[in-house]
């Protein structure tokens, strides 16, 4: 695929003269995006179109295809789930229905890294292995491999149908704030524009307080109609954006978030602030699985093409309930490099309650749960979700820049905030008492004023940074979680 290609010289790309970027960045952009973009972004996107308002029944059925096609292919070609399989007594035959698919070990992240190379296929030749990491975050990244010029592609097609819903076509003018570094920091430009995709690219690296004003103006200048970014980057402007209405900022068609979870005051935030449609979505470098707002509802509509979701409850048996809280566990579609089947993906979600009324027979979560590490734990192993603390909700929080909670034992959190030039001693008081009330008696709560908050290596805010390696038996699944 043509655009991989170039993405691969991404890095070149960006350090020839901007002129010539420009010129053959702009020329490449004219040829049709479902040529450039290959023959297996074409037959996909075409598919999830004509797929789109099938009947539950029938998505059912097109997926019981695929499991089967994947189930065989792993027993026949995938030492580990041969191995894994066999140990079970079951062999692909034996799987006549979804209830028998249940029958099948769960994979986990520590299986991956266990046994990566037992894990890859040995029916795809290595050259068409693609080898992938996992995103930052607080764990270790976890390796695996997808099907080099597929697996992307496919990615792409699912994610210009979800965009496509709010009205976005490639090529539409967008501001994309992620980890990539672009630009020339030591010139105090955090940004690069990429005439390929014409999307003006923004380093959240060096989104801080001071330097946003510039980086409100080279949004202006460039005048989007979509907006792109990481949860806790649009944060960030969005709070600038509130307390400076005089910046003028354009209007925007579409806000499409990605990577974090969604707290309900973020999202009431960009409401007020950008007054458009938003959208986020829930998906994963693995690629298992992939759900999506639509127009008509905030809720995650899980794409059945893309990968099979199972909710897992506390038990280990399947939520069936609205309301219900369980673990997303994926099976993947499109990976014939390394299937994932039944793969913990460590998230948790909210099933939800039933269609929606866009007419989409999709699989829907009310929400996402905080994943696994976004939890504080107590002296007595209650876990406590960020989703309930908020980190950055409370009115005493004004005076601050930045927030995030960090946790070494059970017990004890340390809440940190960068001051901004308005924070006074007695606001050290008030937000202890804050966080304090919303931990309860078993939790030691100390805030510390820091500098600032290092991001992750991919350029993300972490409301949390847990240190504690949750045993199984703390997991959420039950009330108390969420308390
Ligand atoms: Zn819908």
């Amino acid at each position: 695929m043509l655009d991989d290609v170039l993405r691969g010289l991404a890095d070149s790309y960006f350090r020839l003269p901007e002129w010539l970027r420009r010129g053959a960045g702009g020329f490449y952009r004219r040829i049709p995006p479902r040529w450039r973009m290959g023959r297996t972004y074409r037959e996909t996107f075409a598919f999830i179109r004509e797929s789109e308002f099938w009947s539950l029944p029938r998505h059912r059925v097109w997926q019981w295809g695929k499991i089967e096609e994947t189930v065989r292919l792993a027993y026949e070609h995938v030492p580990y789930y041969h191995r894994r399989f066999g140990a079970a007594g079951l062999h692909p035959a034996d799987l006549r229905s979804f209830d028998d698919f249940q029958r099948l070990p769960f994979l986990t992240k520590a299986d991956v890294k266990e046994y990566l190379e037992e894990m890859a296929s040995r029916g795809v030749p290595r050259w068409k292995w693609l080898a992938t990491t996992t995103g930052g975050s607080t764990r270790t990244p976890m390796r695996f491999y997808q099907l080099k010029g597929v697996t992307r592609s496919k990615e792409r097609a699912f994610v210009h149908d979800m965009w496509g819903r709010f009205g976005y076509r490639p090529g539409r003018r967008a501001v994309q704030i992620k980890g990539r570094h672009v630009g020339r920091p030591d010139r105090g430009r955090f940004w690069e524009y990429e005439p390929i995709q014409n999307v003006l690219e923004m380093d959240s690296h060096y989104l801080t307080e001071s330097n946003l004003p510039a980086y409100v103006e080279a949004i202006r200048r460039f005048a989007p109609e979509f907006l792109i970014g990481y949860v806790s980057s649009i944060y960030l402007l969005a709070r600038w954006l509130e307390e400076h209405k005089e910046a003028g900022f354009p209007r925007l068609v579409g806000l499409f978030l990605a990577s974090e979870n969604l707290y309900p005051w973020q999202r009431a935030l960009f409401r007020r602030v950008f007054q458009c449609p938003i959208c986020s979505h829930y998906g994963h470098s693995e690629m298992v699985l992939l759900g999506a707002e639509c127009p008509f509802s905030p809720r995650y509509h899980f794409y059945p093409q893309y990968g099979y979701l199972e909710l897992i409850g506390a038990d280990g048996k399947p939520c069936t309930r609205p309301g219900e809280v369980g673990e997303l566990v994926g099976t993947s579609f499109d990976n014939p490099v390394m299937p994932f089947i039944r793969y913990r993906t460590e998230d948790y979600g909210v099933l939800g309650s039933s269609f929606c009324e866009c007419g989409r027979n999709y699989p829907v979560l009310d929400r996402i749960e905080g994943r696994l590490q976004e939890f504080i734990v107590t002296r007595s192993g209650r876990l406590i979700s960020i989703c309930v603390m908020g980190a950055a909700h409370f009115d005493m929080l004004d005076n601050v820049y930045q927030t995030q909670y960090y946790q070494e034992e059970p017990g004890k959190v340390e809440f940190r905030v960068v001051p901004r030039r308005s924070f006074a001693a007695e606001d050290l008081h008030r937000i202890q008492a804050a966080v304090q009330e919303r931990t309860g008696a078993d939790v030691e709560v100390t805030v510390r004023v820091v500098k600032e908050i290092p991001r992750t290596p991919s350029g993300k805010h972490r409301m949390i940074v847990q240190k504690i390696e949750l045993p199984a038996f703390l997991r959420p699944g039950g009330e108390e979680t969420h308390a």
